[in-house]
């Protein structure tokens, strides 16, 4: 049963860790280190059950060696679990046992945070191995990726702008940003800065005062965001808010965020792109939280990172070349993108 599983998704090694001692119980999906070491994080949450963890553990690992890919990181996909709460059953013991699982593999896997986890907690994890990032910036960490996931996912809009309409004027459009969270009030900032007029919603009515306040933005209701007549819609919230029921009320030309799993399903984007709406791959265009940790491993620098974003451009247009040659919707393209990456790269037969 588990290893019909792994042929489905193709992993290579998966790890059970167990230490009753500490009460960890984690799972660490290694999927393909074609391209180099597998980077993902680790999460922490209640699973129902130990299959669902499982689940999830493949699931997310095959999405990190596609991410990876289609950045352009010499680095392969993976992901780990934790099952437990967040808010009871965390302790040292519990990530320093976790760690040691960690080092065990010797540098095939490369963890960070991810959903449940932070700063602190990887700090643990770092006593017992090397093979972490996301730790303080004393220790070579890179901080908060919002910022750099924010400049990526302009650098996203910049192509998306150029294949719809030949032009990158920014403030020539307008925009419907839902989410307003540590990327989406950054966005906002780089879109009023170039003078577009931008729409903003949010649960939290303070992030949407400071967006009106500070940046000029026009507030609108939660549900209104998918009415609005915006060039581009911008999901910067949760996932699956492109579906049956809001695809058929947006009126943008172009949809383009940094919120991970956009499209409700596969023929959603077969949808978006019936409809002649330029969909921007969305762990294509958010894909800068992970240069940014990737450049952890040699030894952290913000100008490089901020060029690594500058390539998100590259990697959507190549996405969009992909769509047009292979007649093929832009979530398949860029899925295309990263096995055609693969496959090359894995000719080479790269020195380790
Ligand atoms: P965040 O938690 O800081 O912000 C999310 C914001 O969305 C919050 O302000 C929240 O109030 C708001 N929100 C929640 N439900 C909403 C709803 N129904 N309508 C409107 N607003 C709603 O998260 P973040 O770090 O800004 O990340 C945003 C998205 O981008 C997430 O999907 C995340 O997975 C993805 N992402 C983030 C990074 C990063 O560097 N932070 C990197 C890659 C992908």
């Amino acid at each position: 049963m588990i290893f019909e599983h792994l042929d489905t998704y193709g992993h290579e090694q998966v790890v059970f860790c167990h230490n009753k001692d500490v009460g960890l119980k984690a799972i660490i999906a290694i999927h393909n280190t074609v391209l180099g070491p597998a980077l993902g994080g680790t999460r922490m949450w209640p699973y129902d059950s130990e299959q669902d963890a499982l689940n999830d553990v493949l699931r997310l690992s095959r999405g990190m060696t596609y991410k990876n890919a289609v950045a352009g990181l010499n680095l392969g996909g993976g992901k780990a679990v934790i099952i437990g709460d967040p808010a009871a059953d965390k302790s040292e013991g519990l990530f320093r046992a976790f760690g040691q699982f960690v080092e065990s593999l010797g540098g095939r896997y490369i963890t960070a945070e991810d959903v449940g986890i932070d700063v602190n907690d990887m700090e643990l994890v770092y006593r017992e191995t090397q093979f972490v990032t996301g730790v303080h910036q004393v220790h070579g960490g890179s901080g908060d990726p919002s910022p750099f996931t924010a400049y990526g996912t302009m650098q996203g809009l910049l192509a998306s702008l150029n294949r719809k309409f030949g032009n990158e004027d920014v403030g020539n459009y307008s925009y419907a940003v839902q989410g307003l969270g540590h990327v989406g009030i950054e966005f906002v900032k780089l879109l009023s800065e170039r003078g577009a007029k931008v729409f903003v919603t949010d649960i939290n009515k303070d992030r949407v005062a400071r967006a009106v306040g500070e940046y000029g933005a026009e507030a609108v209701g939660l549900d209104e965001i998918y009415d609005v007549d915006a060039d581009v819609y911008s999901p910067c919230a949760l996932g699956g808010t492109v579906n049956e029921k809001t695809l058929p009320r947006l009126k943008a030309k172009i949809i383009c965020g940094a919120a991970n799993n956009q499209l409700a399903n596969n023929a959603i984007g077969d949808e978006v792109e019936k409809r002649g709406i330029l969909y921007a791959p969305d762990y294509a265009v958010n894909a800068g939280g992970v240069m940014n940790i990737s450049l952890e491993i040699d030894g952290y620098n913000r100008e490089r990172a901020m060029r690594m974003m500058r390539t998100i451009y590259h990697n959507l247009t190549r996405i969009f070349e992909i769509s047009e040659r292979d007649g093929v919707p832009t979530y398949m393209a860029a899925d295309r993108l990263a096995e055609e990456r693969i496959e090359t790269m894995g000719k080479l037969k790269l020195p380790l």
